[in-house]
């Protein structure tokens, strides 16, 4: 990319920002070159009970795979997140909630979530939840779902919150996955005006989990549910018959704090593990210096908490470090598509987090219901989940930041707990597309397919050398999936399975899944570059490539395009993509065929499950695999009927 797309720091953010440029090469160096000494310090940004005097025990080796972080430490993640703040910020906002309805909304001050905190853990032990047992939180976006979170932490059980939008089955599998004897759900969630089942669903899953001992509901719509005596229990009758207070239990650094089920944008999800000490540090730590967190900031991340986003930075990195958190009920397009931007003005929020999926989304609807809205309060805009493109980048920095907020593009996994490669608003000039560069304390490597590492500007498998804090420990039950899917492709690097490339500036473009890429008559292509070109083109609003067999390139290029609203798809307007491609990549990079699809499968999340495109691109529909985690599986029927390989 040339330097004419660069967008310089601006002079303002750079004084008043954590770390400028310099600052930045300074402490990443030193982050490399001395992880213990560097850890050992900024270790001490969250509160321990017992210090730690180990910093860092680690093996990558597959034989005698291990990682610990601040091992002889002992704290307490909730009494971090919350108690510790007392003293100064009892008055102060944690949490503003933002209901569905936009007349709806709660301020919970640090003193309130205290004593919710407490409360909800108090509910949960007379339950007969003890240290180490695995609590599984079905909610929807309520303050109960983050006091249910940190009620597990307070009293060291693991918590498993599952997306309230997952259905029956994908909730009874994960539930008995880890082994939850306590479900915590609520009579029904609303988003976009209308009703969520979770008790009903709950009720369904159950039949399948005979190891649920108990179901806290949380009244939030007030409808008409079943109950089952005995297994149920209003949670707002049992809160108040239980002590507002509740002592932190004092945990090993170690200890298990949750498990997370991953997306299952590329197979079946799995049951991601993470612990208690170094996850803190790093959640915190990304979350100051990448959203440049400051006194006073609203900060506003609009993930669910099912998702890690949730976890690591609407709940436990701003609690950490005494944030004011934004947590949002709804969905983008209710009542109208101008929501985000009227909780922004509402609210007055100052950094922004969504995903591309939502940005693509808003995009189609156009400018004016952004525009029509003030906005002035933002400072800064981020992004993750799936790569932006480049068209949706430029869109969100212009029409949403009227071009004054840098956009953090943010690439992390479930399994890294938090960022791993962001831009610092303060010290990263900005490449719409990339990531950049890498955050403190983590060493990414390129290399090919033998594992050789790739050194200077080129492309390869996207691994990390080192261990950060953040890092998963294991999959839930299953540590031997955890060594062979991450540490046995490549000997002695954790693999992410994402591709990417790298400039002449040592900057990152994230190129899509390694299972994605496409080799087209010899010629690697990650899917993200054509997908750009054709979201680039003004009457497409998202696409998504992959690759098909091909009797004599090998592989072939197949393109599901989703058009602006009101296009017409046309055989003229197939031909014209496929020349646009063309030009903006060259000939190797031409669709060979384009479907024109209505919607694409996406997960839960709203990442586009390729996988799935792959099997009907290659005229083997029958056997989709794992599609649990599919928003609407009705798109699927679609594509099929339609598929243009019908060899
Ligand atoms: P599964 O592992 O079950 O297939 P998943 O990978 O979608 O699901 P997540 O952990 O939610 O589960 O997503 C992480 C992935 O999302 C990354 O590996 C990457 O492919 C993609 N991703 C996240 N953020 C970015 C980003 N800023 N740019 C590019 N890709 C991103
Ligand atoms: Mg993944």
């Amino acid at each position: 990319m040339s330097d004419a797309s660069v967008i310089p720091i601006r002079e303002d953010r750079a004084k008043s920002a954590w770390i400028d440029e310099k600052g930045y090469f300074d402490l990443y160096e030193r982050s490399i070159k001395d992880p213990d000494g560097f850890w050992a310090e900024h270790g001490k940004r969250i509160d321990w009970i017992k210090p730690y005097s180990k910093v860092k025990d680690i093996s990558f080796d597959r034989n005698n795979l291990h990682i610990r972080w601040f091992e002889d430490g002992t704290l307490n993640v909730a009494a971090n997140c919350i108690d510790r703040h007392l003293a100064k910020r009892r008055d102060q906002v944690a949490i503003i909630w933002e209901g569905d309805d936009p007349s709806e909304h709660k301020n919970i001050t640090y003193g309130q979530l205290h004593e919710e905190v407490c409360r909800f853990a108090n509910v949960l032990k007379a339950q007969g939840v003890k240290k180490g047992d695995r609590v599984t939180i079905y909610l929807p976006m309520i303050p109960e779902a983050a006091y249910a979170m940190l009620a597990c932490a307070r009293i060291g059980a693991i918590h498993s919150v599952v997306f309230g939008g997952f259905s029956p089955d994908a909730l009874a599998g994960r539930i008995v996955d880890c082994d939850s004897t306590v479900v915590v759900t609520s009579d029904e969630g609303l988003r976009g005006g209308r009703k969520v089942p979770l008790k009903a669903n709950t009720d369904e899953a159950l039949k399948k989990c005979p190891g649920v001992k108990s179901v806290v509901v949380v009244k939030r719509t007030g409808g008409k549910i079943d109950w089952a005596d005995g297994r149920d229990v209003w949670y707002h009758e049992a809160a108040s018959k239980v002590p507002a207070d509740c002592p932190p239990e004092e945990m090993k650094a170690e200890d298990p704090l949750f498990i997370l089920y991953t997306s299952g944008s590329t197979g079946s999800p799995k049951g991601v593990l993470h612990t208690s000490g170094g996850y803190l540090v790093y959640t915190s730590m990304t979350h100051q210096y990448v959203f440049d967190y400051h006194e006073g900031d609203i900060y506003w991340c609009t993930a669910d908490v099912g998702w890690v986003t949730g976890h690591s930075y609407i709940v436990y990195g701003p609690l950490a470090n005494g944030a004011t958190t934004l947590m949002f009920e709804g969905v983008p397009n209710y009542p109208d598509g101008s929501r985000f931007w009227q909780v922004v003005d509402k609210h007055k929020v100052n950094t922004f987090y969504t995903a591309p999926t939502a940005i693509r989304a808003l995009m189609r609807d156009g400018e004016e219901p952004v525009k029509k809205t003030n906005r002035k309060s933002l400072r800064l805009l981020g992004s993750v989940g799936e790569p932006i493109n480049p068209e949706a980048w430029l869109w969100y920095y212009r029409v949403v930041g009227d071009e004054k907020s840098p956009i953090v593009d943010t690439w992390w996994q479930t399994e890294t707990g938090g960022i791993l490669i962001s831009p610092l608003p303060g010290a990263t000039p900005l490449k719409p597309g990339s990531a950049t560069r890498p955050f403190f304390g983590v060493l990414p490597v390129l290399v090919d397919h033998e594992g050789n590492e790739l050194k200077g500007a080129t492309e390869g498998n996207l691994c990390i050398a080192d261990s950060w804090p953040g890092q998963m420990r294991t999959v839930y039950g299953d540590h031997q999936r955890f060594i062979d899917t991450y540490f046995s492709t490549f000997l002695g690097y954790y693999f992410t399975g994402d591709g990417a490339r790298r400039d002449e500036d040592g900057y990152y473009w994230i190129t899509g899944r390694v299972d994605d890429v496409i080799n087209v008559s010899g010629h690697r292509m990650g899917t993200a570059e054509v997908e750009s070109a054709l979201v680039a083109h003004p009457k497409v609003a998202e696409a998504a490539v992959v690759g098909y067999p091909h009797d004599i390139k090998g592989q072939g290029i197949y393109a599901y395009v989703t058009l602006t609203a009101g296009e017409e798809p046309t055989e003229a307007l197939r031909k014209e993509l496929v020349q646009w491609v063309r030009k903006e990549i060259g000939p190797i990079a031409s669709p060979d065929l384009i479907q024109w699809a209505p919607g694409l499968p996406k997960t839960r999340s709203g990442k586009i499950m390729r996988r799935i495109l792959r099997k009907i691109a290659a005229n083997e529909y029958d056997a989709l695999g794992d599609t649990s985690t599919l928003a609407d599986p009705g798109v699927v029927n679609d594509l099929i009927e339609n598929r243009m390989n019908r060899a």
